[in-house]
């Protein structure tokens, strides 16, 4: 992956820089080489001494050049986090189907229970993600009266929209489930909210009981309990995804994947404070924060899910073998309650580098600008290696004739 172009990816750079190794000093949590890694990676990013780099040249008038760094991958770095989410999306996308509703439903976590998740991350997110699926297929078979499967796709969030810690999950949930006794797909037209709300409490706690096996988690589990006769938030967007358009699925997965906080709501950083918005859920209304460095660098690593630790999963007939088997016997009966939205689910394709960088700029970076004529890769240089590639080196030799070119990444 080629390094988006620098905006204000700096700042947030400049401030590890600075406050990293205080704020390590101080967090055993983060003292290892997993951490160091990630932080030394996205310190480096863009810089293609430190990260090597494509160059290209115009082989037509050879004066045009334009030299790319390569892109350092770590989670945590907010200039590649763009990157990411705009893949996500295209991921997200692509497993969205045809002619099948989905519903996208959040479920979240009390706030007695989010150190709880913080200090057990390694053991308790995947069950989490696991118990979500669960409660659903629960929940349709409960209000169906037969056992029914659906389709889920689960993505794991463990920020609210300032950066707190706030794990939950965004589950694109087919509106029903596949009964394998009869061989037919149960479509649900209404969900009864507050069943729901008891439901997805009784698995998270009977999940986090089961997951943790200490002292200190049973009288949580009875306090809430007690404390949420009603049952936990759980959140179903109103109206079937997608609503109209493709735009709705475009709108729901860009919302699942976006990282804790994006490069451009930084607002300011002096040295010892950053100033940074967000949209806020309760007011609906931009709001802006100013907080310590380390409260700041707190909030952005707490969210590094545990090494390989994947944020999308698929379950029930979502994972691909079982949806191809039951297909058909979903399409048939909702086109027998006239819910298939025809061409809804738009494939949103992931962008290459050229893409995204004339998408920025409005210029396409392999176009010579003294001539016009397409540029190729000149040079591929990586720190480790040195020189890997080099097309200079391969003419003047006259292995290949000049007019060699290459696709760009
Ligand atoms: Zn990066
Ligand atoms: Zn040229």
């Amino acid at each position: 992956m080629l390094a988006a172009p620098a905006r204000d990816g700096s700042v947030f750079q400049q401030i590890f820089a600075d406050h990293w190794q205080a704020f390590q000093q101080a967090h055993a949590r983060y003292q290892t080489p997993y951490y160091d890694a990630l932080v030394r990676k996205m310190l480096d990013c863009g810089n293609p001494v430190k990260m090597g780099a494509v160059e290209y040249r115009c082989l037509h008038c050879g004066q045009g050049q334009h030299l790319v760094a390569m892109s350092c991958k770590s989670s945590l770095c907010l200039r590649c986090a763009k990157v990411y989410t705009d893949n996500w999306v295209s991921q997200v996308s692509q497993v969205l189907h045809e002619g099948v509703i989905y519903r996208h439903i959040i479920l979240t976590v009390p706030a007695m229970f989010r150190m709880t998740f913080y200090h057990n991350a390694a053991v308790v997110l995947s069950a989490f993600m696991r118990c979500g699926a669960q409660c659903l297929d629960d929940f349709y078979s409960t209000v169906k009266g037969k056992r029914l499967q659906g389709g889920y796709i689960t993505v794991l969030h463990t920020h609210g929209r300032n950066g707190q810690y706030h794990p939950h999950l965004h589950v694109l949930a087919t509106s029903g489930g596949y009964e394998a006794e009869g061989a037919s797909w149960e479509h649900l037209d209404y969900l009864p909210y507050a069943l729901l709300r008891r439901k997805w409490q009784w698995h998270l706690l009977t999940m986090l009981r089961q997951t943790l096996k200490t002292e200190a988690i049973k009288p949580l589990v009875d306090t809430c309990f007690r404390k949420y006769p009603d049952g936990l938030v759980t959140n179903v967007q109103k109206g079937a995804v997608p609503a109209q358009a493709y735009s709705g699925a475009r709108y729901v997965a860009k919302y699942v994947v976006s990282p804790p906080i994006s490069v451009r709501r930084l607002d300011q950083y002096d040295g010892e404070r950053v100033t940074y918005h967000y949209r806020s859920h309760r007011t609906e209304r931009m709001e802006q924060e100013t907080v310590p460095v380390a409260t700041f660098i707190g909030r952005m690593v707490q969210h590094v899910l545990p090494k390989g630790f994947k944020r999308i999963r698929y379950y029930g007939v979502q994972a691909t073998k079982t949806f191809a088997k039951v297909k058909g016997v979903m399409q048939a009966a909702l086109a027998k309650v006239g819910a298939v939205v025809k061409g809804a689910v738009k494939i949103i394709a992931r962008l290459t580098y050229r893409q995204r960088y004339a998408q920025r700029t409005g210029r396409d970076p392999f176009r010579c600008p003294h001539c016009g004529a397409e540029m190729a890769v000149w040079r591929i240089w990586q720190p480790k290696y040195g020189v890997i590639d080099d097309e200079g080196a391969v003419m003047k030799r006259g292995t290949y004739a000049s007019t060699a070119q290459r696709a760009g990444p």
